[in-house]
């Protein structure tokens, strides 16, 4: 994507200033994104419109700009589904929340809530779903609607710029790791330690694994390491399968890297009756796995998508107890095409948090760590 644009501001002259909200908004694939003045939207029958303090760049926000996947999202639209703020309007029928409640708009925005998944705790499996900064507008943006049933509650207390990046970046990795079926005595290697590895880290540790992380860079390994990796290898440096096969080999593996190359590595670091566990959404969309050594080892693959609101819940409990530490950068939503290339160039520590209040005050990284007890 071209950055060296700066985003421009279009005006809705029509409107008065108190119906216009500033949105970063995708017009076309590879693009710059263009800062607009849209309308503030109004809830319908079930939905609320949410004031959104602080939004998360997702990886898969720049797959989404990019339309790197299989299915696209129709243009324009604005991207963003980690996105906190407050209630400020509800729609009718909306019991599970009212007027100023902090929620979260995770990527799940919408599902049927009848079919066999909705109703067996497999909602995001529902094929009726609807994602949220994909299939409708998401929270790069001052203000969003949503469908009440499905956004997050987030828990009095909680600071909104941790509870935005726990809501896709935590949440995914939460249930990644139970998909692993992580234990006390296992080796987990996390292959890729940025906005959603450097959680994983973190929730495989609470399973009590011992944890290897895997990157390109020693700053994020660096993070890694104070946020409780045992082991970190530098897969630019050094082979990352030799290095974790020292160790015997990974119980599970959890690809979180946005190249087939690190799942085929990640594969390969697995010892007997391991599991892998399938996580990023790379543009180029197939890995080599050899057949043989996956029957003979025993070896299992499962694929993760996001997780349940229950699954949210219990990421927002263990981060209001303390367990977990969300290391994130804040930036003002003009920020967002110089954001997303740096997020590309490997160079953001963590997450990159839009801070659609009105004043931006970014908290250094250092005094992060230092609060993470490193
Ligand atoms: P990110 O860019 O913050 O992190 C990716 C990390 O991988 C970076 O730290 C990068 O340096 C590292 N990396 C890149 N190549 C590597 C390699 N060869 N070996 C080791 N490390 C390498 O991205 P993110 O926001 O954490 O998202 C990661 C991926 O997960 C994206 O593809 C995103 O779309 C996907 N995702 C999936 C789900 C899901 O539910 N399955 C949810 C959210 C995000
Ligand atoms: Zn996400
Ligand atoms: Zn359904």
């Amino acid at each position: 994507m071209p950055v060296g644009s700066t985003a421009t501001l279009i005006s809705t002259h029509q409107l008065a200033p108190e119906e216009l909200m500033k949105a970063a908004v995708v017009r076309d694939f590879r693009q710059p994104l263009v800062i607009e003045h849209r309308p503030v939207p109004t809830p319908g029958h079930g939905e609320i419109v949410v004031r959104i303090e602080a939004s998360g760049l997702c990886h898969t926000d720049i797959h989404a700009a990019h339309g790197d996947w299989p299915i696209k999202p129709t243009l324009p639209f604005v991207p963003g589904h980690e996105g906190v703020g407050i209630v400020t309007r509800v729609g009718g029928g909306v019991t599970r929340v009212k007027e100023g409640d902090r929620v979260a708009l995770p990527w799940l925005g919408y599902a049927c809530g009848t079919c066999e998944f909705c109703v067996s705790g497999w909602e995001t499996l529902c094929a009726q779903q609807v994602n949220t900064g994909y299939g409708m507008d998401g929270a790069y943006s001052e203000y969003a609607k949503a469908f009440a049933a499905y956004v997050g509650i987030v828990p009095a207390g909680l600071d909104p710029f941790d509870a935005a990046p726990l809501a896709c970046a935590g949440v995914t990795t939460y249930k990644a790791v139970k998909a692993s079926g992580a234990r006390s005595s296992d080796l987990v290697a996390v292959f890729g330690v940025g906005g959603l590895g450097h959680l994983a880290v973190q929730y495989a540790k609470i399973a009590g694994a011992t944890v290897v992380a895997v990157d390109l860079t020693e700053d994020k390994l660096a993070m890694a390491k104070q946020l409780g990796a045992d082991y970190t290898v530098n897969a630019a440096r050094e082979d990352p399968v030799q290095a974790i096969q020292k160790l015997g080999g990974a119980d599970a593996a959890i690809a979180l890297a946005v190249s087939p190359r690190a799942f085929e590595q990640a594969f390969a670091s697995l010892r007997r009756k391991g599991t892998l566990v399938f996580v990023a959404l790379p543009a180029d969309n197939s890995v080599r796995i050899p057949i043989f050594e996956t029957v003979l080892n025993g070896i299992t693959i499962v694929g993760s998508i996001v997780g349940t609101r229950k699954d949210l819940d219990e990421v927002y409990e263990l981060h209001a107890r303390g367990r977990t530490h969300v290391i994130r950068e804040t930036r003002p939503l003009e920020t967002v095409n110089q954001s997303i290339q740096d997020v590309l160039d490997g160079t953001v520590t963590g997450r990159i948090v839009f801070d659609l209040r009105d004043t931006a005050v970014a908290e250094p990284l250092e005094r992060q760590l230092t609060a993470a007890g490193a």
